[in-house]
């Protein structure tokens, strides 16, 4: 009996041990589910969340974003509006009307090199003196520089004769330079200026020339700044002071400048790139140029 008691209270224990074992490991089991439950939930409603916080987020930036790009647009617009005036930094206060008289000759070439290599565009007063060199009228024009008439012969006791013979003579340019580039030119300079007194053997002629001139709808460049060329000055150096010294203290400078001297083409090697260092630009002439009309003596 003791034996079938200690079997039977062995069972017992055993089966209570089961039971226990059951029921932690169901307890365990519904504490695992239920933690994944949670998690999951939690993780779903955290995806739940982020999108949202996504959508502000981006409802936030987007805006943030728009005004940016809305910004950078505006501000790359008007840098591009403004980015050709600042890279072309043209300052109205410092324009340079260079001019060169009595060509074209052997040292043109030479000049229209330098030019080219600044951009630089200037006038040229051409003339017939030296025919074999006609060709580079063209060159002229094609590369932007103001074609115009100064004589075809720099004859004074010629041109200055009689109205009609200066007539002659500027009709006998014009058609020089309109067969070589095409268009018909409207600028001139009298040889000499308009306040020349070589012409005085033919009493009142500038007078006389002006006026119709104008009646012919021309318009005559004198200049308002002498390279000095023209005088006594052999010196490249007088030439780059000259042009310098003008430019500094004569508004819309139109500076008389001659390219059959050899010495002037080489002050402006010196002339042009100090020039646009310091912030000058060099234009053609034009019918609406400033002008520099002298006194007319005669
Ligand atoms: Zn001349």
């Amino acid at each position: 009996m003791a034996t079938i008691d200690t079997e039977t209270v062995g069972t017992t224990r055993k089966q209570m041990f089961q039971k226990i074992m059951q029921l932690s490991l169901i307890f365990v089991l519904v504490f695992a589910v239920s933690c994944l439950v949670s998690f999951a939930g939690g993780r779903h409603r955290a995806a739940k969340q982020d999108p949202k916080a996504e959508t502000t987020a981006s409802s936030e930036k987007t805006p943030k974003k728009t005004d940016k790009t809305e910004k950078t647009g505006k501000d790359g617009d008007a840098d591009d509006t403004q980015a050709p005036e600042g890279t072309t930094s043209f300052d109205p206060e410092k324009v340079i009307y260079l001019t060169f008289d009595d060509g074209p000759w052997k040292y043109t070439a030479q000049l229209l090199d330098l030019l080219a290599k600044y951009d630089a565009k200037v006038t040229f007063f051409t003339t017939s003196a030296y025919p074999e060199y006609a060709d580079l009228i063209k060159r002229e024009a094609e590369e932007g520089h103001t074609v115009a008439i100064h004589t075809y012969s720099h004859q004074y006791k010629t041109i200055y004769a009689s109205s009609t013979a200066y007539w002659n003579d500027f009709n006998a340019q014009k058609k020089v330079i309109t067969d070589l580039t095409g268009e018909e030119p409207t600028l001139f300079r009298f040889p000499g200026g308009s306040s020349n007194t070589v012409s005085n053997f033919t009493p009142g002629i500038m007078t006389t020339l002006s006026k119709q001139a104008t009646a012919k709808g021309l318009v005559y460049f004198d200049w308002n700044v002498s390279s000095g060329d023209a005088g006594k000055t052999t010196d490249s150096n007088t030439v780059l002071q000259n042009c310098k010294a003008g430019v500094q203290t004569i508004k819309d400078p139109v500076i008389l400048c001659h390219d059959v001297k050899d010495f002037t083409v080489k002050a402006m090697e010196s002339f042009v790139p100090w020039a646009i260092e310091n912030g000058y630009t060099f234009l053609p002439l034009t019918k609406d140029s400033p002008n520099a009309h002298h006194k007319i003596n005669n």
